[in-house]
């Protein structure tokens, strides 16, 4: 058999150890301690000097704090893409709130403008105002946040960005995770950079991370016993795993650039197959092209599903992209505002492997199969 090629997998620098090592030595075994402190701040630095970072035990850890923090509560409704992992709508439902699902657009694949203005009128012609906006930066590229942000002003709801494929991208130079007043970033085991599990909550304002801590560490009032007048969590992230965060950063740009080059390889090797398209940049846009996808128009009887099947069989890990929210069992009787662009996408769009690890045998053995089952 050959082996294994995964979509995404762990990639570690060679960093890591040290800090983890460190934390060791110094008996920082703990939910607490420098390395926490260490990848909180190389993350502040590297998405803009003036946000400021959680460091927590998971991305959807992450997302359900910057929820209740905004107040969401049961009954409440908020706007989530419907286009991705089901980690961006769960913790509404957590709260005892109605995710409103809403379509893609084609230019990014991520929340359609439109299909947000159509939705935030309608419900509150219906009598409830959203109480927050969760666009996703889908497979690192940027959503539209410049047109989701003035809507979002406009009607003054919060925007809560799930940047946990996005760190890195950028758009007018602005680093995905601070556009909204909040946004969580993963470091789950096949993200851009992983921690083994993990994840971050970003936020323009202290008072926000500081809530996030305290409610991530079961919300302790200052007492000498112990003494709460909030329902408290345990999400905060171990400094062992930070260790790894804070070597994952040192690579995190090479690992960007890795990436990009797989996308730019598959590019140049498919493109002549004219069943086959890739999304690109949008002017100004900079994805950190997490996974690598394309769009397979059927034809024949061959579609996404006939080269996934292919590459499965020479033992290649590749993957449809995310089924939508709306068409999800769990949300079924949830609200969707959208015109059919994220069914289409699922049904024609495939993520190839993309890890940053990947040799260039490895690209062309997925080019090599993927040009053969077009061929015939
Ligand atoms: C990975 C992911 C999450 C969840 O992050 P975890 O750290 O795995 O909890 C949320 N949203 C999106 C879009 C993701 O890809």
């Amino acid at each position: 058999m050959n082996e294994k090629i995964w979509l995404s997998s762990p990639h570690m620098g060679g960093g890591e150890q040290k800090y983890v090592q460190e934390a060791f030595d110094t008996n920082w075994v703990a939910p607490l301690g420098p390395n926490v402190n260490g990848f909180e701040e190389d993350l502040k630095l590297y998405l803009k000097d003036d946000v400021f970072v959680a460091a927590l035990s998971s991305g959807t850890a992450a997302l359900h704090l910057a929820l209740i923090i905004l107040g969401v509560g049961p009954g409440d409704e908020v706007i989530c893409q419907s286009m991705t992992f089901s980690a961006s709508a769960n913790p509404i439902a957590y709260l005892g709130a109605t995710p409103v699902f809403i379509d893609s657009e084609k230019d990014t694949w991520n929340m359609c403008p439109k299909q947000l203005l159509i939705a935030i009128k309608d419900r509150i012609a219906k009598g409830k105002k959203p109480k927050a906006i969760l666009p996703v930066h889908l497979y690192g590229m940027p959503a539209q946040m410049d047109q989701i942000l003035a809507i979002a002003n406009e009607y003054d709801i919060p925007v809560l960005e799930d940047a946990a494929e996005a760190l890195g991208s950028y758009m007018d130079g602005q680093r995905c995770g601070t556009f909204g007043i909040m946004a969580c970033l993963s470091f789950n085991g096949n993200k851009i950079i992983t921690t083994s599990g993990g994840g971050a909550l970003v936020a323009q304002a202290k008072a926000h991370t500081d809530k996030a801590v305290f409610l991530a560490t079961q919300a302790r009032d200052q007492a000498p016993h112990y003494q709460h007048s909030h329902i408290g969590y345990n999400y905060r992230m171990s400094n062992i795993v930070a260790g790894i965060g804070r070597g994952q950063m040192e690579v995190l740009d090479e690992h960007i650039n890795n990436r990009r080059n797989n996308f730019a390889y598959y590019k140049e090797k498919l493109s002549d197959m004219d069943a086959i398209s890739f999304l690109e940049e949008p002017k100004g846009y900079f994805s950190n092209r997490w996974l690598s996808c394309i769009l397979v128009e059927p034809k024949d009887g061959i579609t996404r599903e006939t080269i996934r099947l292919a590459l499965e069989s020479e033992n290649i890990e590749s993957r449809p992209l995310w089924k939508p929210m709306h068409l999800q069992p769990i949300f079924e009787t949830s609200p969707f505002y959208g015109d059919g662009t994220a069914e289409l996408l699922f049904e024609n769009g495939l993520c190839l492997p993309s890890g940053s690890n990947l040799t260039q045998e490895d690209l062309d053995r997925v080019i090599r199969i993927v040009r053969a089952v077009l061929q015939g």
